[in-house]
């Protein structure tokens, strides 16, 4: 398939080289990388391969903007960001369809994912007038302890594929808020939006060297350098929690602050008392948001036995309506999946569910062609022993299994080592309340099939990682906290 004049253009507006200092430059090797349409196998464009040398050079242009950096009006950083939101927020159309072709999910979910990433920057623009220290009289009476807030310095930041911006924005926007420098390095599927973005940023004032980007295909090479870099402070990284551990091992040797968003498994609790319309049009949001490729995206479906059987067939009936096709088409409701492993994973899981006793009330089958498409699916009597219960899907499969009362519900989402979010459908305040207290999860939808939020405080417990991205706490992971004590 070849491209549009129009999806062309987008292409050829990203300058497919390292971001170091302000300049965009060539990989110190010379090398490139192809850049895939997951919706056809075909390549895009390439980018700058860089190398463990050109992220020590991007971490050196970090370092020496850090200082003047940190020392700007806070007013000054605000206003960037600012801009930054209304940028974003004019350029959707054309962002958007970057993103749909090197991703693959529909124009409208990219389009909603870049308003997203816009709020981040909308949010910390607010943040960074009001990161504020405290002043107090000691408990003895005659001492005062003066608090004072200060950026964290230079950050490394490492993001995925499937949010390819706004895994950004939630950390770019406190970083610049706080006055951190940084450097980032995008996944190498999906490299050119976070380079669209870098473009935007300089435009909109932010300052050379204060964001530098290095897109590569030898992740582990070239972070290793960073990570064990002593003028490094902080590591901030989404990601798998298989890759997530490695990190932290690695952030140790210089005892780096490390804010850790990793994988999810969550679970979408149906009582007996929930509005089951209310219950589906949330579980598909829940579900095939960015076609199941989310951290937030239910993962299985536990509903009481009494609507277990009217719930999977009324939510087949949903994703069964759904359009699977290339993003860019303006009716897909559902895009590929981002590579090939990814849907083998996805079929996997599916097949070895069916063996163990499940039925495919919709879909599960991979769809024919070029890409890397899977049908929407439903797969009903899941068993406990199904391996699509335990593991994280990251595609369109909806699991159901049942439950019969709300201690066996509570048990059966907390049987996991994740901890990221979890959906309660209930129309009972005290079963709510008590269901939400009992859940291992660092967020709940309570009725509702989406939390993200650039004002509430985004992250997970258990090994759903460490720390918070937007909300109040957001800045807080770029601040580092000194106290004065004082002898009057
Ligand atoms: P991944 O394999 O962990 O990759 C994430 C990033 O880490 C990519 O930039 C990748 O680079 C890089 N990376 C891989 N190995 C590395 C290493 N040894 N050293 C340094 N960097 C390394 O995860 P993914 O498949 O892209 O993303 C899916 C996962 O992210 C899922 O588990 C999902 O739940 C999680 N996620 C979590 C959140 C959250 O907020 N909690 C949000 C979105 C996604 P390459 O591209 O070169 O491999």
């Amino acid at each position: 398939m070849t491209t549009t004049s129009q999806e062309q253009s987008v292409i050829d507006s990203v300058d497919g080289k390292l971001l170091i200092g302000g300049e965009w430059r060539d990989a110190s090797g010379g090398e490139r990388f192809s850049v895939e349409d997951p919706s056809t196998g075909e390549s895009l464009c390439e980018v700058a391969d860089g190398t463990p040398d050109d992220a020590t050079a991007a971490l050196d242009a970090a370092v020496s903007a850090q200082a003047e950096w940190a020392a700007t009006a806070p007013n000054e950083r605000s206003e960037i960001l600012y801009s930054a939101f209304t940028a974003l927020t004019e350029k959707i159309d054309d962002l958007a369809l970057l993103m749909t072709l090197e991703m693959g999910k529909s124009l409208a979910e990219s389009k909603a994912e870049i308003a997203y990433s816009a709020e981040f920057f909308r949010w910390f623009s607010g943040e960074a007038l009001r990161a504020a220290g405290y002043y107090k009289p000691a408990g003895n009476g005659t001492g005062r302890v003066l608090v004072m807030r200060q950026p964290v310095g230079p950050c490394y930041f490492i993001t995925p594929w499937n949010f390819p911006t706004a895994m950004g924005t939630r950390k770019i926007g406190p970083a610049i808020a706080a006055g951190c420098t940084m450097v980032i390095k995008p996944a190498q599927q999906t490299p050119l939006s976070m380079l669209a973005l870098g473009k935007l940023l300089g435009e909109c004032g932010l300052p050379d060297g204060v964001l530098n980007i290095v897109t590569s295909t030898s992740s582990g090479d070239v972070s290793g350098p960073v990570i064990g870099d002593g003028r490094l402070r902080k590591l901030s990284f989404t990601g798998s929690t298989e890759v997530g551990r490695k990190l932290i091992a690695q952030s140790a040797e210089n005892v780096l602050k490390v804010s850790m968003e990793l994988g999810g498994n969550a679970p979408f609790l149906v009582f007996a008392d929930a509005d089951m319309d209310a219950a589906i049009e949330g579980a598909m949001i829940a579900k095939m948001r960015n076609v199941g490729e989310a951290c937030t995206s239910a993962n299985r479906f536990h509903v009481h036995e009494s609507l277990a059987e009217e719930f999977a067939e009324k939510l087949a009936a949903k994703m069964g309506a759904l359009k699977v096709g290339r993003g860019t088409e303006e009716d897909t409701d559902v895009g590929p999946l981002i590579d090939d492993d990814q849907r083998s994973k996805v079929a996997e899981l599916v097949e070895d569910a069916v063996g163990k006793g499940a039925e495919a009330v919709v879909g599960g089958s991979r769809v024919d062609g070029p890409g890397y498409f899977y049908e929407p699916t439903v797969l009903s009597g899941v068993t406990d022993d199904a391996r699509v219960l335990g593991e994280e899907i990251f595609g369109p499969v909806a699991p159901v299994a049942t439950f019969s009362d709300d201690d066996e519900a509570v048990a059966a989402a907390n049987d996991t080592e994740f901890g990221l979010v979890s959906y309660v459908y209930t129309n009972d305040l005290k079963r709510s309340l008590r269901v939400c207290e009992a859940l291992e999860t660092g967020m709940i939808g309570l009725n509702q099939g989406m939390v993200s939020n650039a004002g509430a405080p985004f992250g997970g417990v258990k090994q759903s990682g460490n720390g918070r991205e937007g909300g109040n706490e957001g800045i807080h992971e770029y601040l580092e906290t000194k106290y004065v004590a004082i002898n009057l």
